[in-house]
């Protein structure tokens, strides 16, 4: 049985389940005995608020002498101790005791009216709740003298298996007994998914299915897959296990350069939506940006921003990269990416209508500006900032772009190549662009004439198929020729075999999502150049290339 869910991260792991202890039962609603008054009730409550946020407090302590993951859960430890201070809490379980409930019964209340008030405001308060309801057990155990609810513990290392862990037990996890996390519930954003990521921690959250886990179930949590195999098989127990060994060596690599096994450098790059994303960038060890999506500034707008906050915008990320190469694309505007200030409402075939440098060249007014606070960012960072343009079809229009780029100040000023037109007229564009940037995505799309977006097609966005691959070569060549610089930035830099072959084309730089580095790396540092061109060789045969199954298609008979 598969159980799936949202995984944290790519990590891999096995062992036997352990549950959490199921959480405290609801206290009866009866009023309490005559011979309880109200204000023991009341001093019974200050007195386990106080122990619980004492022991909140030392918890925050400890993990704030911790690694860099429980250095966060510190500050989230220190957040919810506050929480047993909230006086507008207080007071509505001291109405509680007014109104005749036992201490348990006024804290199970005052918690839960709160949390609930807290769930309807959705989102990020919705996930707070969840911390709220953790104090409110811890209360409601001090005060009946029971163990708070918590991690178990068990002589052999375990998959805790909960429905949700709070903070705080996250915090207190000791990742020498807890393979993985698996919960039933629980967001990508919720305080179980930000730590578990923080100390790297395997986890699958979100995953409904997994009440049904009982003790001693033996599981693999695959967090890249979001899944959880149930007692599997020895052939997958195996497959896992390579999977692991090949993850654990992955990442003993990550802050070493890109490069092959004969030392040739091949830089990776991260590819980014934000200035913000510089920080995973940097964690999974990128070199540098190889893609700034700039779209996010513009998407949320109803009209264009202008050049100061662009400038505030592109010189967030390029401080975060000193020395370092930062590719910025100008706005990709139209077919997938609609901006309703830009793209035509009614194009029978947005893909290949007015978009990208096409719309740009429609709105000169747009590309000025982006032109003119990149420059500005460039003049008051220290990063080595490459422009590009997206969907360039020929010389003529990467003639264009670097010209007016250029006249802007701008040093480094290149194409990507998404069109296949330009793969036919690599030499006259390699003699006007600085470099050549291949946005695979859109290659395969347009050369295979499939929309990117359409389920029914999507057999056809396989950029293995030899016919993209050879659209690659006729770049790379170009760019041998010339000297010129020639990356991929599309997802087929992420996939690690496609990588070595793209590296056998004579590609020499890489830019994928932060998290796909480490195996990239790694399997690029198992092969020589030679070895890299073989495979090439072999690919653009169509040797490693499978059509998928069209379910649009009756198979053949006979
Ligand atoms: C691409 O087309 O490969 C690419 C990187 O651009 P986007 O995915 O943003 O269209
Ligand atoms: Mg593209």
């Amino acid at each position: 049985m598969v159980i799936t869910g949202v995984g944290i991260g790519r990590g891999i792991a096995m062992g036997p389940v352990l549950r959490m202890p199921d959480p405290i039962r609801e206290p009866s609603s009866r009023p309490r005995s005559d011979d309880t008054d109200a204000a023991t009730e009341v001093s019974r409550v200050d007195a386990a608020l106080a122990r619980v946020r004492e022991d909140l407090e030392r918890r925050a302590d400890a993990a704030a002498h911790g690694d860099g993951g429980a250095r966060q859960a510190a500050s989230i430890l220190t957040a919810l101790a506050q929480m047993t201070d909230d006086p507008a809490l207080h007071d509505s379980i001291v109405a509680g005791i007014g109104r005749g409930l036992t201490a348990q019964r006024a804290v199970f209340e005052g918690f839960g009216g709160f949390e609930a008030k807290l769930s309807a405001l959705g989102g990020y308060m919705s996930e707070r709740s969840a911390d709220l309801h953790d104090i409110g057990q811890r209360v409601m155990a001090d005060l009946l003298h029971v163990q708070a609810p918590g991690i178990p513990h068990s002589e052999r290392p375990f998959v805790l298996v909960a429905t949700d862990l709070s903070p705080a037990d996250t915090a207190a996890l000791d990742p020498g007994s807890v393979l993985a996390i698996v919960t039933s519930q629980g967001g990508p954003t919720s305080h179980t998914a930000i730590l578990a990521r923080a100390r790297s921690i395997v986890a699958v959250v979100s995953a409904a299915r997994a009440a049904d886990l009982v003790n001693g179930d033996n599981v693999i949590v695959n967090a890249a897959s979001g899944t959880v195999s149930v007692n599997p098989s020895d052939e997958e127990v195996s497959v896992a296990r390579e999977a692991k060994a090949r993850a654990d060596r992955a990442k003993g690599l990550r802050g070493l350069p890109g490069g092959l096994a004969d030392g040739t450098a091949i830089p990776l790059l991260a590819n980014v939506a934000r200035p913000q994303d510089a920080g995973p960038a940097l964690e999974y060890g990128a070199e540098g940006v190889g893609l700034f999506r700039t779209e996010f500034l513009f998407i949320a707008n109803g009209e264009p921003p202008g050049v100061e906050e662009q400038t505030r915008e592109y010189t967030k990320l390029l401080e975060r990269f000193p020395g370092r190469k930062v590719v910025i694309r100008v706005l990709d505007a139209g077919a997938d990416k609609p901006l309703p200030f830009l793209t035509p409402e009614n194009e029978p075939n947005p893909a290949l209508g007015l978009r990208g440098l096409r719309s740009l060249k429609a709105h000169r007014q747009v590309l000025d500006d982006q032109l003119e606070a990149l420059s500005r960012a460039d003049r008051q960072t220290r990063a080595d900032l490459w422009v590009m343009a997206p969907m360039v079809a020929d010389q003529y229009e990467a003639a264009y772009f670097v010209t007016l780029a250029k006249s802007k100040g701008l040093r480094k000023v290149g194409v990507m190549a998404e069109v296949p037109s330009i793969a036919f007229m690599a030499d006259e564009v390699a003699a006007v662009a600085d470099f050549v940037s291949i946005g695979t995505n859109d290659l395969t799309q347009y050369t295979m004439a499939a929309d990117r977006t359409l389920g029914s097609v999507s057999g056809y966005q396989n950029a293995w198929h030899p016919a993209v691959l050879r659209a690659i070569k006729l770049i790379a060549d170009a760019g041998v020729r010339h000297g010129m610089p020639v990356g991929v930035c599309g997802e087929a830099a992420a996939d690690p075999d496609l990588a070595v072959v793209l590296v056998g084309l004579g590609v020499n730089s890489l830019s994928m999502s932060p998290a796909a580095l480490d195996d990239v790396r790694a399997e690029l540092a198992g092969c020589t150049l030679e070895q890299a061109r073989s495979r090439a060789t072999r690919a653009l045969r169509g040797d490693f290339y499978h059509p998928s199954a069209d379910p649009h298609v009756e198979p053949l008979r006979g």
